[in-house]
């Protein structure tokens, strides 16, 4: 049994309480590891490490924040392999999928973000013969990242980095669902020299200590990812105060797929794209639209490569596809699926839990699932199933798909596929979402805005927006004599 320890003011520690919640392996569904349960007392003392940090790491010169920060990601590099088995283990993600995607993504945010504070740089306004404005872009002091569970050291890596690099000093809180790398992380940050107080990152549920962390008046910015429904929670309970919120939210992405896409490659795509990481990505596409013309032939082809998905224990090298990340959250997909029937659907493939043998006999494991003849208004097409369930439907022209698309509460992400470029410049333009990707999914630059609209968010992550987002701006106006 591992017990999994806070970090606060530069060391690991226990919780005051004592007390500690079961985290569970999903490919077994075996107690494997308990991670301490956080409460105000322990928030208080990882507050009192940042505020005391603050000054020192606020004029600490940015080369030298990028320098440890750097150390960090390099470290992570070292321990890519110890990093991604722990992955997999907490999360039920395959070992491959961990270690080419989250933690090879873990280092490169915490590279990105320390480059690119070095190159952060702030406008001038001059007012011809009268006035010179420049702006001032300090850290805000202490600040709050609380990331998910289905990019455990990924997401939370996304967030800490640029807030360090930006000169504040973090309370960090990982998924109680998925705290094992964070915790692995915290003995880097250790081990690279990183000041103490300057990261604290304390575990536990949502409910107690996240929430705690949203109240804290010494908390001036709150940067979060996950439920739309959290995110609300979130907005209404500082709604009297004045931090800043970042909030990255769901999403129930469509895929437009127009008759004069590249058949083969989009094919192959869509299915990654639909059950990437057991559909738990907040990007996954699933929504599929199809072309009237190529309907029939592409959920025939379709179909066909997501059945030859391999289903297996996440710690096989050859695992493509691996558990759900709890008990909870498999009985959640079941019910969807057995919804989608009720709704009037027709499964064209998986739609039940995965069999398996061996020391994986009572784990997660859910079928990647298609869903065919569902109304668009069917809560299977509405709400965010975050799992390995796909609907697919029909449409006609531009204006059809575009409507489809839109006809959503969230505003994440879609992607369209079509080698008409015309045709892609315009859908992009009306859809009503933070991110388009065409003829591709999940390419990522870090520079790029990252976040979406309706109820998937409010603000933007990603490169500069990150950096803006976690300074103060002041204007400096000088009259000249
Ligand atoms: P969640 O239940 O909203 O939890 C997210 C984080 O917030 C966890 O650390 C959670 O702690 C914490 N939390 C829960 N209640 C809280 C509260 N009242 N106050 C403060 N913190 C609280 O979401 P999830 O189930 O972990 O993640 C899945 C969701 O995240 C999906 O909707 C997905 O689309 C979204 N997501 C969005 C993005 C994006 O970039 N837009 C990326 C990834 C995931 P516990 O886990 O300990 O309860």
């Amino acid at each position: 049994m591992i017990t999994i320890e806070n970090y606060i003011n530069g060391k690991n520690t226990t919780p005051l309480s004592g007390q500690y919640l079961d985290d569970f392996e999903p490919a077994t569904g075996l107690l494997y590891a308990q991670c301490p349960n956080s409460d105000n007392d322990d928030l208080d003392l990882a507050v009192l490490a940042a505020e005391n940090a603050k000054a020192a790491w606020s004029n600490t010169p940015a080369e030298q924040r990028s320098a440890i920060l750097s150390g960090i990601a390099d470290l992570i590099d070292e321990h890519a392999d110890d990093l991604a088995r722990a992955e997999a283990i907490d999360n039920g993600k395959p070992i491959t999928f961990a270690k080419n995607v989250d933690i090879y993504r873990a280092a490169a945010n915490i590279r990105f973000f320390a480059q690119a504070i070095t190159q952060f740089s702030s406008e001038s306004h001059g007012m011809e013969n009268t006035a010179i404005n420049y702006t001032l872009r300090d850290p805000i002091g202490t600040v709050a990242c609380i990331s998910p569970w289905n990019f455990p050291l990924y997401l939370f890596t996304w967030k800490i980095a640029p807030a360090l690099a930006a000169g504040n000093c973090v309370i960090a809180k990982p998924s109680e669902v998925t705290p094992m790398t964070a915790y692995l992380f915290s003995k880097l940050c250790i081990k690279a020299g990183l000041p103490p107080g300057v990261l604290n990152i304390l575990h536990g549920s949502g409910a107690q200590i996240g929430a705690a962390i949203t109240q804290h008046p010494a908390i001036k910015a709150i940067s979060f990812t996950g439920g739309s429904a959290t995110g609300t929670l979130i907005k209404q309970t500082t709604a009297n105060s004045n931090k800043k919120l970042s909030l990255e939210l769901g999403g129930k992405n469509p895929t437009l797929v127009f008759a004069d896409c590249d058949f083969d490659k989009t094919v192959k795509e869509v299915a990654r794209a639909a059950f990437s990481n057991q559909g738990q990505i907040c990007l996954c596409g699933s929504r599929i639209y199809i072309q009237q013309p190529i309907y029939s032939r592409f959920i025939a082809a379709l179909t066909k490569e997501v059945e030859k998905m391999k289903i297996g224990d996440p710690l096989d090298e050859a695992t493509q596809f691996g558990a759900l990340v709890s008990a909870s959250h498999q009985n959640k997909v079941l019910s969807y699926i057995a919804l989608a029937q009720q709704e009037g659907g027709t499964i064209l493939t998986g739609g039940k839990k995965h069999p398996m043998t061996g020391r994986c006999e009572q784990g997660y494991f859910v079928q990647p699932t298609l869903v065919a003849n569902l109304s668009n208004d069917a809560r299977c097409n509405q709400e965010e199933i975050f799992g390995p369930v796909a609907t697919v439907q029909a449409f006609e022209t531009d204006e059809d798909a575009i409507k489809l698309a839109n006809d959503s509460q969230y505003g994440l992400a879609c992607s369209v596929w079509s080698q008409d470029v015309s045709r892609c410049h315009r859908v992009a333009k009306q859809l009503e979402v933070g991110i388009v990707w065409v003829n591709c999914w999940l390419l990522r630059d870090l520079r790029t805005p990252f976040g979406g609209v309706k109820s998937s968010g409010q603000g933007r992550e990603g490169g500069l927006e990150a950096l803006r987002f976690f300074t103060e701006t002041k204007n400096v106006c000088i009259k000249f004599g």
